[in-house]
């Protein structure tokens, strides 16, 4: 009932002219359309790569976004701006929470400004190393998951994407285990929008996992019921290694 999705967070990685690159070896490589394919590149390689990718069924997304439609945000991007390009939009990845000071309810305000424009959100949650140690891994992700939701009502609510990034996973070669993520995504996040949206939202909803996934341990999570795919940070950035994980997946 819910289609796979690999999305590929390329982070600050890629020119234009790389990205068109990439692109063009991902679009070439793929061979099955039993996944949707996410390419999210930075802001500057997102024209370039939309070129690539016209006529084929890779969506492209982009990696953060602000909430207002217009003003004066010196080096922000609107998702007005965003829409002429995209169909997809990375929301509260730890990274933008940890390095950009993003709190819940700037999150809550970009995932309703995406939705309003027409825009998948894909929101990321997660625990840190010391919440997961301090056992408040399922407090941290259900609050995270009912904030960024907040106001929005139950059709809004299964226009969005949510993957679960623990971040002490990201980018360390430490992936959580499927049984783990399995574990979270079932409880803390299908559980908190059953709780707030209904038991058919939480059926509908994608859900991901994501860190430190590669074409080597992507089955060990798909193969979970609660799992639909991956958001992939440094395995997006090579075509074969992003391609094994879409062909393992599919
Ligand atoms: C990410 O950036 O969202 C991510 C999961 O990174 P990595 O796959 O490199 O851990």
């Amino acid at each position: 009932m819910r289609q796979p999705l690999i999305a590929g967070n390329w982070k600050m990685h890629k020119t234009a002219a790389e990205g068109q690159a990439l692109a063009q070896a991902i679009r070439q490589g793929l061979q099955t359309d039993q996944v949707e394919v996410v390419l999210c590149p930075p802001f500057t390689a997102l024209s370039a790569v939309h070129a690539v990718l016209h006529g084929s069924s890779i969506r492209l997304g982009a990696q953060n976004m602000h909430w207002e439609d217009a003003g004066a945000f010196t080096g922000e991007i609107s998702p007005v701006m965003l829409k002429e390009w995209c169909r997809y939009v990375i929301l509260g990845h730890s990274e933008r929470r940890q390095h950009f000071h993003e709190d819940d309810e700037m999150i809550r305000r970009k995932v309703a400004a995406a939705l309003r424009h027409g825009l998948t959100p894909i929101l990321c949650v997660g625990e840190t190393l010391a919440q997961r140690e301090a056992g408040e891994t399922g407090a941290v992700v259900a609050a995270q998951t009912r904030r960024a939701l907040e106001g929005l009502t139950p059709e809004q609510a299964m226009g969005v994407v949510i993957a679960y990034e623990p971040v002490w996973a990201i980018g360390t070669g430490r992936a959580a285990t499927g049984a783990d993520a399995e574990e979270v995504i079932r409880r803390w996040i299908r559980g908190t929008l059953a709780e707030h949206f209904g038991v058919e939202v939480a059926q509908r909803v994608r859900v991901l996992y994501g860190g430190s996934v590669t074409p080597e341990n992507i089955a060990e999570f798909v193969c979970r019921p609660s799992i639909d795919g991956a958001l992939v940070g440094g395995a997006s950035l090579r075509a074969e290694s992003f391609l094994g994980i879409i062909h393992e997946t599919a």
